[in-house]
């Protein structure tokens, strides 16, 4: 089965677009990282490319490059600023899998040994 095309009305384009607030906490020509509004842990925060794209399957192969280099800066940054053991990555593309906004965005969340996510 084929994804949907990518819709720029979705909730992280119009983040982008400085339409609705976030919490920015990077950006460079390429990326915006800022805080999710339902974190399943402090910290946990969201790295999109600018670069419009549904999800992994329409991304832009040099977009993504940049943008995992960022989730890597993320997930120190925020390793260090919570004080965290180690640090969760997750990334879901289209429902059957997760996904719920159909930006691509990776999810970078600080965790502490023997502390749940929160659902
Ligand atoms: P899931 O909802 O299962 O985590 P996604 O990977 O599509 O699936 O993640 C969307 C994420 O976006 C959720 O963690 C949600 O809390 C977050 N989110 C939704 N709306 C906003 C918003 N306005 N600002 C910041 N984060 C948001």
């Amino acid at each position: 089965m084929t994804s949907a095309a990518y819709d720029d009305n979705n909730i992280f384009a119009k983040i982008l677009r400085g339409e609705i607030p976030s919490h920015r906490v990077y950006e460079d020509d390429k990326t915006v990282v800022f805080m999710d509004v339902m974190p399943q842990a402090p910290g946990h925060v969201l790295v999109l490319p600018k670069a419009p794209s549904r999800n992994i399957f329409d991304a832009d192969p040099a977009s993504l490059s940049h943008t995992i280099t960022v989730v890597q800066k993320v997930a120190n940054a925020v390793k260090e600023a919570f004080d965290a053991d180690g640090v969760f990555i997750a990334q879901f593309n289209e429902p059957a899998a997760g996904q719920t906004v159909f930006h691509l965005h990776f999810h970078v969340i600080p965790r502490h040994q023997g502390v749940a996510l929160k659902p």
